[in-house]
């Protein structure tokens, strides 16, 4: 499998999690976050469908002059979210596409949080290095070790995991 957005994500929040995705042991249908995830970007979809547009395996939320915005349902793992708009920043830069990247974090009774971020040099360097990094990972035999952690209870792969 093509390293995309979701694997750069998962490699962030979880190895195991990641290897699951990648080699297609896929239960995700099945949980709620994701059917919530779904609902927002299928919701935003409507609200801007003159600004989304799709590149390759991505479907990029809105794209301004200045701005790709990536809209998201939980700010639990900035970390990994940064990491998959990194990608999205490369593949359009990869195109001739230059623009900054900004995450929109969309809580149910929260206040909107944004982020923004930057593909520069070393970021471009690093990214890199974690593509190859997640094909090194998904080429194993082996899946890694289940470990709970907090975020395991929002996981797809929870009962897989664990029961
Ligand atoms: S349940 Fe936990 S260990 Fe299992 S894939 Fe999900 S995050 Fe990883």
């Amino acid at each position: 499998m093509k390293v995309n957005g979701t694997l750069i994500n998962y490699y962030f929040h979880c190895k195991r999690q990641c290897w699951l995705h990648g080699n297609r042991v896929n239960l995700e249908d099945n949980s709620e976050d994701v059917k919530i995830g779904k609902a927002i970007h299928e919701l935003k979809q409507q609200q801007s469908k003159e600004t989304e547009i799709s590149i390759e395996n991505i479907k990029i939320d809105k794209i301004s002059s200045e701005y790709l915005t990536e809209i998201k349902k939980s700010d639990a793992d900035v970390n990994a979210s940064t990491w998959q708009l990194l990608l999205y920043l490369k593949i359009l830069k990869d195109k001739g596409i230059n623009r900054k990247g900004r995450l929109e974090f969309v809580e149910k009774n929260k206040t909107k949080n944004i982020v923004y971020v930057e593909l520069d040099d070393s970021k471009a360097i690093e990214l890199e290095k974690v593509i190859k990094e997640v094909e090194v990972l998904l080429g194993q035999t082996e899946v890694p070790a289940a470990a709970k952690m907090p975020k395991c209870k929002k996981c797809a792969y929870y009962e897989y995991c664990f029961i």
